[in-house]
């Protein structure tokens, strides 16, 4: 009889496993209680954490240099856990860029509306109209670090001031930028937002959202202010969020073991993992949408169908100032043009394009094109519409990782519907052609005067 062969030893995987159980067994009733009590550290249940999920919220928090992080379901449930944290207990005013992310929007006017949230929508390229919307009962300031879907940077650090002179927090959804580009904490923010369904994962798969705290949040600094975590609650056994948690963590303390526990818009195990897998790769892909996108961006500004672009790179020497001060490493691969035609032609333009997918999604590895008009920002009222700045001729892209030359061979045969351009420029001038952002104004063709440039807006 031969010897059966030892098993190998199981080693240490690369990538770590799944721990897709939905309860965590307690070896004495003592320890239970404990932890159920939040007087121990431990998983009780998934819906409030799990090993994955805290791997996807630690490797968040370090890259946006914060404090600690809760992973949520969706970008919407994280930004529903952030702004209930704040105002749940208030009805609180809530002044908001009036260029977000149509979900966003759809949120604070109506659904959190119904639940007595006030919002205020301001500019976020006017810092005086954040002041003038300030009200005694505003607690908090949201915007984007980079807009979607017209890519334009806001006054973060001038906002920042003004809501930290008046007692307000701020929130920045840094969904579009990545914290590889830029992080808000070290420009005011005091919560960051992610959908992390969009370049955190970058593949198009899971959904996913992250609340971020960078710890520039104190309560105990205006304790009167924020009742609801400095002070004793039943809830907390008698003892203060700030107590329990600490001061700096004490949002995000009430954010997952009240509004995450309670509501339930949880993160799974497989989700946590599949994003992480994506985080890995975040720094190459983004460096690379950044670069195709400017590029793209260069490209169409010199087309005849295209009537402006919205990209940092044309939106005046402002936003050229705002991304240089900010410190940002790309503007990022979302992008929007205005076609110069009817909303027939930019249908046809569409409907023409073969590489390039018509989908609401961005951070994808695949280049998307929407008509936010009709899709992501479709419910907004016609007020909202002139203020967000989309048209019925705008298109937002995002770029995916193909190669420069064919996204642009795609783009020049649909927008052919509306006027074929000179030339289409050849593979080798695509890519070389992304420079500095700051060296950009010398590129730009002599013949391309913009319609109306951002700042005339005012
Ligand atoms: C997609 C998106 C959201 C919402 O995230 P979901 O994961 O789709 O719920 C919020 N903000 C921005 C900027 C987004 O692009």
């Amino acid at each position: 009889m031969t010897e059966q062969p030892k098993p190998a030893p199981l080693g240490t995987p690369i990538v770590a496993p799944i721990h897709h159980s939905a309860a965590y067994a307690f070896n004495t009733l003592a320890d239970a209680r404990e932890v159920f009590a939040q007087r121990a550290a431990g998983y009780t249940y998934a819906r409030t954490g799990n090993p994955n999920v805290t791997a996807l919220e630690s490797a968040v928090t370090k890259l946006e240099r914060a404090e600690c992080a809760v992973a949520t379901s969706s970008g919407q449930a994280a930004v529903t856990l952030a702004l209930l944290a704040l105002t749940g207990p208030v009805n609180g005013h809530v002044v908001a860029s009036s260029h977000l992310y149509g979900g966003t929007v759809d949120l604070l006017t109506d659904t959190l509306a119904e639940t007595g949230l006030t919002v205020t929508f301001a500019d976020p390229r006017y810092p005086e109209e954040w002041e003038a919307a300030v009200r005694p009962e505003t607690r908090v300031f949201f915007l984007e670090s980079i807009a979607n879907p017209l890519a334009d940077l806001p006054e973060l650090d001038a906002i920042a001031e003004i809501a930290h002179r008046n007692g307000a927090v701020v929130v920045v959804d840094n969904t579009v930028a990545t914290p590889h580009l830029f992080t808000p904490g070290e420009h005011g923010a005091d919560l960051v937002i992610h959908s992390a369904t969009k370049y955190l994962s970058g593949h198009g798969g899971p959904l996913g959202g992250l609340l971020v705290d960078t710890g520039n949040f104190d309560p105990t600094q205006d304790p009167k202010r924020w009742p609801w975590l400095t002070t004793p609650h039943p809830r907390w056994g008698d003892r203060s969020p700030v107590e329990v948690y600490g001061a700096k963590r004490a949002l995000l303390g009430v954010a997952r073991c009240k509004y995450l526990n309670d509501l339930g818009p949880c993160m799974t195990a497989i989700t946590a993992h599949e994003i992480l897998q994506g985080i890995s790769t975040l720094g190459v892909r983004v460096e690379r949408q950044s670069a195709t996108a400017a590029s793209l961006a260069t490209t169409l500004n010199r087309h005849p169908a295209v009537a402006r672009v919205h990209h940092p790179q044309f939106g005046g020497a402002r936003q050229e100032e705002l991304y240089e001060r900010g410190g940002y490493r790309g503007a990022g691969g979302v992008f929007s043009v205005d076609l110069n035609g009817t909303p027939e032609q930019v249908e046809a333009v569409v409907n023409s394009l073969r590489l390039i997918k018509l989908a609401a999604n961005i951070g994808d590895v695949r280049t998307l094109v929407a008509h936010p008009a009709s899709m992501t920002h479709c419910r907004l009222t016609p007020e909202q519409f002139e203020a967000s700045g989309i048209t019925e001729q705008t298109l937002r892209f995002t770029v995916g990782l193909e190669d420069v030359a064919d996204i642009t061979a795609d783009l020049f045969q649909a927008l052919s519907v509306i006027a074929d351009a000179p030339e289409a420029p050849s593979a080798r001038e695509t890519a070389a052609d992304p420079a500095p952002l700051h060296a950009r104004e010398a590129h730009r063709d002599s013949h391309y005067q913009p319609k109306d440039s951002v700042h005339d807006h005012h």
